[in-house]
């Protein structure tokens, strides 16, 4: 693990991607490094949880009911239904969980929610859109990622062109080919957005 300072703590750093492109490993890589430093931030999703994951570690899971009374009682910092009937967003109270303990904050959400948080937060956040090297290799990336059913794979791959179009809408473009030049520059973008110095 990195052991780092870093000069300004109220920052965030945003990883956007068409589902498959690597987010979550990127973003893992990145919160293994730079533990002190980085805080997740936990969104809430009514999609089910996949067998690896934990809930309120990788997701809040929550009933489309709860999900729906959060955004009457203007809990989102903003949320999107992402597929059909499949919402996720984050909750505002996250920002204070990781900001009272003075971590930035890392976020793996779609380019809307991406989007929405670049218009609040401006030039404190940095916005990465990860690229795969191309929409075969992201499709096959999927399957061999083995979480998907048929439908649900089918509708991530309806929406990879949609999402591509983005692109250049976000601070950078990164494209994900051999995973460890993926993960030296997500490092450096990381070091150089936090202006981290190496402690001596
Ligand atoms: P996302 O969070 O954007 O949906 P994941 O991080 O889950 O994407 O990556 C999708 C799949 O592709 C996973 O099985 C992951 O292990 C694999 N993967 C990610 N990056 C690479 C890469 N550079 N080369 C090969 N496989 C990769
Ligand atoms: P998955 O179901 O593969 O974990 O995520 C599906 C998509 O939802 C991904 O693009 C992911 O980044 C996005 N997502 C996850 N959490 C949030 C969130 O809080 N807000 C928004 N807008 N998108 C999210």
């Amino acid at each position: 693990m990195k052991k780092k300072k870093h000069k300004r703590k109220n920052k965030m750093l945003v990883f956007t991607a068409p589902s498959g492109a690597g987010k979550t490993t990127v973003v893992q890589h990145l919160l293994d490094e730079y533990r002190d430093i980085l805080g997740f931030s936990v969104s809430a999703t009514t999609r089910k949880k996949r067998k690896h994951e934990r809930g309120g570690k990788d997701y809040y899971f929550i009933s489309e009911e709860e999900f729906k009374k959060n955004i009457e009682n203007n809990e989102f910092l903003e949320w999107q239904e992402v597929y059909n009937n499949q919402f996720y967003g984050t909750l505002k109270s996250e920002v204070e969980r990781i900001w009272k303990k003075g971590k930035i904050m890392v976020f793996d959400i779609d380019v809307k929610g991406a989007l929405n948080i670049k218009k609040i937060y401006g030039k404190d956040c940095f916005v990465v859109f990860i690229a795969p090297p191309s929409i075969d290799v992201l499709i096959e990336r999927l399957k061999n990622r083995g979480t998907e059913s048929e439908e649900s794979l089918k509708k991530r791959i309806e929406r990879v062109r949609n999402e591509m179009e983005f692109k250049d809408k976000f601070d950078m473009v990164l494209v994900n080919d051999f995973l460890p030049e993926t993960f030296r520059k997500a490092e450096q973008i990381v070091e150089r957005f936090l202006e981290i110095d190496e402690e001596e």
